[in-house]
């Protein structure tokens, strides 16, 4: 899946969640600090990528992502592993209580579950690509869904870009809708908006 389609995953992931399971309290610092590490989360994987979004702006671009490559064993290998997440969520979470006592206001419990529902969207997704994702690493077999590869989706072809990406965005705005009401109540309440 491309960058893109993996942020659209991350986001809606986390509409889902927020409506099945909404916080008890929200501060607006911790929404948008939620969001952004939900949408760093949807990417992370791919940053065994040389090409990966990650590295793009960065001047070393092409050595760093190389390295990453490299020490990281190729693209679509422990860093899309269940191994591999809980690695990255085990990071992300010494990070944000190292962060903590400069983001006074920021619940860094819900902002690491945004980062888990990002990370955890973009394997679902790589999932039903042709490659597959090794789960079960260090059990070297790619699962893919359907089973069947010749069904399941080529990255960056047109199902992706013009089927699933607008479906993923089309099912946010339906979910917002259906659930306006309290989504509206529950910023009033929370966000003061
Ligand atoms: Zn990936």
């Amino acid at each position: 899946m491309t960058g893109r389609t993996h942020d659209a995953a991350a986001l809606t992931a986390l509409i889902i969640a927020a409506i099945w399971y909404p916080p008890a309290s929200l501060t607006l610092a911790t929404a948008l600090v939620a969001l952004l590490a939900n949408q760093i989360g949807g990417i992370t994987p791919d940053i065994d990528q040389p090409t990966a979004p990650f590295w793009r702006n960065l001047p070393a671009e092409k050595f760093l992502g190389q390295a990453t490559d490299k020490l990281l064993g190729g693209h679509r290998f422990l860093t899309h592993s269940i191994i591999g997440v809980a690695a990255f969520c085990w990071l992300a979470h010494w990070l944000l209580v190292f962060l903590q006592p400069i983001m006074h206001s920021v619940d860094i419990t819900l902002v690491w579950y945004a980062f888990v529902i990002g990370i955890a969207s973009h394997l679902v997704m790589d999932t039903i690509t042709k490659e597959g994702v090794p789960w079960l690493l260090p059990i070297p077999i790619k699962f893919g869904l359907p089973p069947l590869k010749a069904l399941r989706i080529t990255t960056g072809h047109f199902v992706e870009t013009l089927i699933i990406f607008p479906a993923l965005l089309v099912l946010d705005v339906w979910l917002i809708t259906q659930h306006y009401h309290a989504i509206h109540q529950f910023i009033r309440l929370h966000l003061g908006a």
